[in-house]
């Protein structure tokens, strides 16, 4: 069976610890739920999704890998297997003809870690363009660096830009660490289970373009204040007053702001401005 052989091409690492794929469904909580499952590789978490969720589509672009698992599972009726690119499908498209697969609720993967931002973005779409259906939950096996990030709290080391926009549209929890040797070949980094919860925001961003380009100028220079990342387009006294109403230290950096704290300097800034702040 050569088409096994992992292919570096497209970051292929094969999951071999029974326990961490017993977390990873477990925490899918699955029972009447349409699971999309990305990269499935040689199947080995798809046999358990198909287990235990009510169907099971599952994206991979490696067409040899994909004649192996017709081979194997496609006789299953609740598996459907879709050959191609993740980022360039259009999912609901594709599932039109297939109306037990259609708008999956749940995504349960181990991803390729080169696409892994592209990847969350498909999911949960961009602060200014969210998701139109949102999925109930996603647990992906990502590496650990960027799990740091997803989950991270304001004012740590690894809250960061990504941070911000993912907390923006989904709570975010670790499930548990994966370890490199958990894999074949071992990748050259440690990995993680998340899970994050798409929800509807408390308190939406008033102009979510605005937000957008806030948190990414704000970011712009780790190390300087935010007032000083900002100072093209916001002046320092205005700032600073926007942040004492809101609480927060005028001395903080961009990565002291949780996510809320950042939609609501948004919203009072284009009110002080009237709306003529950046990119509104
Ligand atoms: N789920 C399997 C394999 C994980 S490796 C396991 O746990 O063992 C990542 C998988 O994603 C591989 O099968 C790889 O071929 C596939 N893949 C890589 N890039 C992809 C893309 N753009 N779209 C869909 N699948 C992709």
């Amino acid at each position: 069976m050569r088409s096994t052989r992992p292919r570096k091409q497209f970051a292929q690492h094969w999951l071999k610890s029974e326990k961490a794929l017993d977390r990873i469904v477990k925490a899918a909580d699955l029972s009447g739920d349409r699971v999309l499952e990305i990269g499935p590789g040689t199947g080995i978490l798809t046999r358990r999704l198909l287990a235990a969720a009510e169907s099971v589509v599952a994206v991979e672009i490696d067409r040899d890998l994909c004649v192996q698992l017709a081979k194997q599972l496609g006789k299953k009726d609740n598996f459907l297997l879709l050959q191609g690119d993740i980022l360039e499908m259009d999912l609901d498209a594709q599932l039109t003809a297939f109306e037990r697969f259609l708008n999956p609720n749940k995504v349960v993967a181990n991803i390729p870690y080169n696409i892994t931002g592209p990847i969350v973005q498909k999911l949960l779409g961009t602060i200014s363009v969210p998701a139109a259906k949102p999925f109930d939950s996603i647990v992906l096996l990502v590496q650990k660096e960027v799990a740091d990030r997803l989950y991270a709290k304001p004012g740590s080391r690894a809250f960061g830009a990504l941070s911000v926009r993912v907390q923006y549209l989904a709570e975010c929890e670790l499930i548990c660490d994966v370890q490199a040797k958990d894999f074949y070949p071992p990748p050259k980094v440690d990995s993680a289970v998340v899970r994050l919860r798409p929800r509807l925001i408390e308190t939406p961003a008033v102009n979510p373009k605005h937000l957008e380009n806030l948190v990414k100028l704000g970011f712009g220079s780790k190390r300087k204040m935010l007032r000083n990342n900002l100072k093209g387009i916001v002046d320092v006294d205005t700032l600073v007053q926007v942040l004492e109403k809101l609480d927060v230290n005028p001395q903080s950096r961009a990565e002291d702001l949780s996510a809320a704290q950042w939609v609501n300097l948004s919203n009072n800034l284009l009110q002080m401005t009237d709306g003529r702040s950046i990119g509104s």
